[in-house]
């Protein structure tokens, strides 16, 4: 079976941010088929949506070589969150730690569960800064541009 370059956002607002971070990256790194490349930096960001008063993010990107399907990838990311303890209460709340699938190779996944590339990853700069210091020439297969184009338009909006 091939490998495919994916890129997962991670992201923790609860506890110890940047244990949960380290934690998340360890376990994916554990993971069957996963080979974990280039690592982005880790920002701090305030949280968008959700209630008010939330504590700020650390959000990163890193970017994995993996052996399996998306599908497999993602029930991977989510048994990391789950042996991290996820919480999953209120849409948008406080996490200890949120793992997306970004991107999937070129794959264009719209299924209930699943969609790739994540929905709202171009507008979120939170995700898009870092994913431009480790992969600024990919092309989202969906905007048919590359990730320093949707940044730079991202900040003419704002
Ligand atoms: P968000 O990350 O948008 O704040 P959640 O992490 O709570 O929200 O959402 C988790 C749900 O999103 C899961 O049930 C999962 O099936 C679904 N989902 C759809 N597409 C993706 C994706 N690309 N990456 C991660 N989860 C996804
Ligand atoms: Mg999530």
């Amino acid at each position: 079976m091939p490998s495919t370059i994916a890129y997962i956002g991670l992201g923790s607002n609860q506890g110890d941010r940047l244990a949960m971070i380290f934690a998340a990256l360890k376990l994916l790194d554990e993971m069957p088929g996963v080979v974990m490349g280039i690592l982005s930096q880790i920002i701090e960001t305030a949280p968008l949506g959700g209630p008010v008063n939330q504590e700020n993010y650390l959000n990163c990107v890193v970017q994995a070589n993996f052996t399996g399907t998306a599908d497999e990838l993602l029930a991977n990311l989510q048994a990391v969150e789950n042996h991290l303890g996820r919480r999953r209460k209120v849409k948008w709340g406080p996490r200890n730690i949120d793992l997306d699938l970004l991107l999937f190779g070129d794959e264009i996944i719209d299924k209930p569960h699943l969609q790739v590339p994540h929905p709202q990853m171009h507008l979120r700069r939170f995700v898009m800064e870092p994913l431009v210091q480790i992969a600024p020439d990919a092309i989202h297969p969906q905007l048919v541009r590359t990730m320093k184009q949707l940044l730079a338009e991202l900040e003419d909006q704002q």
